[in-house]
């Protein structure tokens, strides 16, 4: 299927017969073709008579050739699909096979892509950067405590450099000017408090423009400065990534932490936490040491932190 879409993906028209030539087969054969791809796809593809075949907005896919052995040099295998129900229940499935070593998986589209809370991330085809970075840590929960803001501020620091005014949301949401970016989860196996396997999902808004159900404000790398390659993308991701990992491994979130607060959207903001079954509201002054948010609640300084906490600015 890619060999077609990898002809279409510069957005021009192509004639049935120039792209039958280039994959040896016939035209009629072509159309089938471009058929299963829109079905399986769901990419808007337009046919003109005496012009040919043109998709609606151009595509950057992803090279396995191009980003494999790059990736290699920094120390991750790549495992790339078109669709996948999730990238981080691929990882998860791997996980046994890999004996240790760190991978990633990539997909063209998810099909149940995972937010928090059971919640969904959509995840269209070929658009966007969905990734699952899996990796072997030891040392327990002192390794892991801050490790899904510091995910946080790598993804944020890699918009930036692309000239996205990017900003972090406590406790790992990527905003621009209100508009969700970018989400992380990460997900964990084994003992958290020796060894145990981290999944840090990565869900990056990149080239789409259009999305039917997301039910809250967002944008794309598109939309703030114009289309990029996800291939190169996914490099600097994985460098800036590695970068702030490797950090947080050594000196711990205390040294980064000063960094994400001063990256936090809502730093020093009026804003209710509901933890489910009750609500919190006050004035944010940070996070803590475990990446637990720390609020001001009539006077008194108190953390909070787990995976089932969401957090609002108040009107
Ligand atoms: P919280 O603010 O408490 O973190 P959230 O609503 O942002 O919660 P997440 O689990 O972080 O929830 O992300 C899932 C939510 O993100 C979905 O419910 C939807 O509102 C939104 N969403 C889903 N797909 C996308 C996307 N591609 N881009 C931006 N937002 C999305």
């Amino acid at each position: 299927m890619n060999g077609l879409l990898r002809l279409l993906q510069d957005g021009r028209f192509h004639s049935g017969r120039e792209l039958g030539l280039a994959l040896g087969v016939s035209r009629s054969a072509v159309w089938k073709h471009l058929q299963r791809i829109q079905s399986e796809t769901g990419l808007p593809l337009y046919r003109v008579p005496g012009r040919g075949y043109r998709l609606a907005e151009p595509l950057s896919l992803f090279e396995h050739a191009k980003l494999e052995p790059r990736l290699k040099q920094y120390g991750w295998s790549l495992n790339l699909y078109d669709t996948i129900d999730s990238t981080n229940a691929e990882a998860l499935r791997l996980l046994p096979d890999k004996d240790g070593e760190p991978f990633i998986v990539v997909a063209e589209a998810q099909t149940s892509g995972r937010g928090r809370r059971g919640r969904t991330w959509i995840s269209p085809f070929g658009q966007n950067l969905y990734c699952s970075f899996a990796l072997k840590v030891g040392g327990g929960t002192k390794q892991l405590a801050g490790m899904s803001l510091v995910v946080g501020l790598a993804v944020m620091q890699t918009l930036r450099r692309l000239g996205v005014e990017a900003g972090l949301k406590w406790p790992n949401d990527v905003y621009v000017d209100g508009r969700k970016i970018a989400g992380i989860l990460l997900e964990l196996t084994g003992d958290p408090a020796d060894l145990c396997h981290v999944v840090i999902g990565v869900g990056v808004n990149v080239n789409m423009v259009s999305a039917e159900g997301i039910d809250q404000l967002w944008t794309s790398i598109k939309e703030q400065v114009g289309m990029v390659d996800r291939n190169e993308l996914l490099l600097a991701l994985t460098e800036t990534l590695k970068q702030y990992l490797e950090r947080h491994f050594d000196e711990g979130f205390s040294a980064l932490r000063a960094e994400w607060e001063a990256s936090h959207i809502w730093q020093g903001r009026n804003c209710t936490l509901s933890t489910g079954s009750s609500e919190y509201s006050g004035v944010v002054i940070g996070v803590d040491l475990q990446g637990g948010l720390r609020m001001t609640l009539d006077g008194c300084e108190h953390s909070f932190s787990g995976g089932e906490l969401s957090l609002r600015l108040d009107p």
